[in-house]
């Protein structure tokens, strides 16, 4: 690509995203990686896809980006990103109760779907889970992991076919 508007480095999730709603927008966007596609942390994520932060903008991050899990297919396309909904719980112990409950209104106040539940509640939902020592958690129903390479593959896809050129095993070396 000659002359693009934008250049992005890293073709991992974060530089696939971008390139994908940049030349959605009518960028030129390049993208470099000194890599493959997805050779980064994005390959080592957890996988988790779930709105639970302690930092707000972070979580309203979270919260907007959710919907692209659950819409994958029309707002980025093929191949999809493996999201699965499980429903996703973080417990404390009695010291923290406080701590989480002033967390999640926070989080509520975002509008994330949130809420504290008590360990019978918890049980009720994951029979298996050992909630003994658990005083409180917090709990999105939505919530899920999804796949980070298809995530970012899917991404990247959609950027390509939206005009983005991407130029691999090429590290950069200076801005
Ligand atoms: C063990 C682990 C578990 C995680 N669990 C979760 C989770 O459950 N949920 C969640 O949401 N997040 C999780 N994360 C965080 C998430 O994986 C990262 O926030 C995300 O992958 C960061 O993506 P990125 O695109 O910014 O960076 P990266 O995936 O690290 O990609 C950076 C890219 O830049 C390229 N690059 C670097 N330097 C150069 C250079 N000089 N020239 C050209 N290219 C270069 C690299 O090759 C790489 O492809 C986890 C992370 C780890 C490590």
């Amino acid at each position: 690509m000659k002359n693009p508007d934008v250049i992005v480095i890293g073709a991992a999730v974060v530089g696939c995203s971008l390139a994908f709603h940049l030349a959605r927008d009518g960028a030129k966007a390049a993208v470099l990686d000194k890599g493959r596609i997805c050779s980064g942390m994005s390959a080592r994520s957890g996988a988790l896809v779930r709105m639970h932060y302690t930092f707000a903008p972070e979580a309203e991050l979270a919260w907007k980006s959710f919907t692209y899990f659950t819409h994958w297919p029309e707002i980025v396309g093929p191949p999809g990103c493996g999201f699965v909904r499980t429903g996703f719980a973080i417990v404390v112990a009695s010291e923290n109760v406080d701590r989480l409950r002033t967390n999640v209104a926070m989080l509520q106040r975002i509008g994330i779907d949130t809420r504290t539940i008590d360990p019978k509640q918890l049980w009720e939902i994951e029979p298996e889970a050992n909630v003994e020592d658990v005083a409180m958690a917090a709990y999105e129903p939505q919530s899920g992991y999804a796949d980070p390479v298809a995530t970012t593959q899917s991404l990247a896809n959609a950027a390509q076919r939206a005009g983005a050129e991407f130029v691999l095993d090429t590290p950069v070396a200076a801005i």
